[in-house]
């Protein structure tokens, strides 16, 4: 993995700088990590996950008691982190010295995560982050709000869905192969849909497909077929854009 060090903390990139970049949004559960990291995999690109940006964030607001809530200093110390993505092939996150790779992927962090990712100083400070990432490589980014705000200029968008009842099945044998096994189906179920709404009907940065999106449905794929699909995408759109991949 390179090293995507963060090295330009509140730099306010604008986002006219990045056309570069495969932008794939959708909900949660509909196979983005798995599909686009593949994805990424076989193109050749650098992938970015920013969910795992919102989850770590999440981790610390838990583990520091800081209030969900918007405040004054809140981007100021969000500033003063040491926070990491990519540092090597083992470790994902870290966050003030601490790996966070396994720790994110707990299912009470997606939940926070999800309530973490309303507040504006939260967004303002993930959106730079991520545009700094950006800024030399073709990379393939996915998350919520991709394609519509953070690279609204990206040669490639993809939003990845799938329907409700299909992603809680796949989150809930993802949970028990990662070794929980306190988890129920309709549970999940209703997780995703409480997820799917607080993404969908946040003020900052809703989950939404962008105009320019090419919208696909995994309900009826393989993970093999749908990386498929999504590469056919990407090289055609590069090849519309120019972009040698
Ligand atoms: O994709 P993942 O499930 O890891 O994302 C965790 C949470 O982070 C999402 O439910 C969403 O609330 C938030 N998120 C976001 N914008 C992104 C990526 C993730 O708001 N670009």
């Amino acid at each position: 993995m390179l090293d995507l060090r963060f090295h330009d903390a509140g730099s306010a990139l604008s986002h006219k700088q990045f056309d570069h970049v495969v932008a794939i949004d959708g909900p949660s559960g509909a196979g983005k990590s798995t599909m686009t990291s593949a994805l990424a995999n076989e193109l050749g690109l650098l992938y970015i996950d920013t969910g795992a940006m919102y989850r770590a964030l999440a981790y610390y607001f838990d583990k520091t008691n800081l209030a969900i809530e918007e405040s004054p200093e809140l981007l100021a110390n969000l500033k003063n982190l040491n926070f990491i993505y990519g540092k090597d092939e083992h470790c994902l996150i870290e966050l003030n010295g601490e790996d966070l790779t396994e720790k994110i992927r707990e299912n009470q962090i997606s939940i926070l995560a999800s309530k973490v990712s309303r507040l504006p100083s939260v967004r303002e400070y993930l959106l730079d982050y991520q545009r700094s990432l950006v800024a030399k490589n073709i990379c393939v980014v996915e998350g919520r709000d991709i394609g519509t705000v953070v690279f609204p200029n990206a040669f490639c968008k993809i939003f990845l869905t799938a329907s409700p009842e299909v992603r809680a099945k796949r989150r809930l044998e993802q949970l028990q192969k990662g070794g929980q096994d306190n988890v129920d189906l309709d549970g999940i179920l209703e997780e995703v849909i409480q997820r799917d709404k607080r993404d969908q009907e946040r003020e900052i940065s809703p989950l939404k497909k962008a105009t320019d999106a090419i919208e696909v449905n995994t309900d009826q794929m393989t993970s093999d077929q749908a990386i498929k699909k999504l590469a056919e995408l990407v090289s055609e759109a590069a090849k519309k854009a120019n972009i040698e991949l």
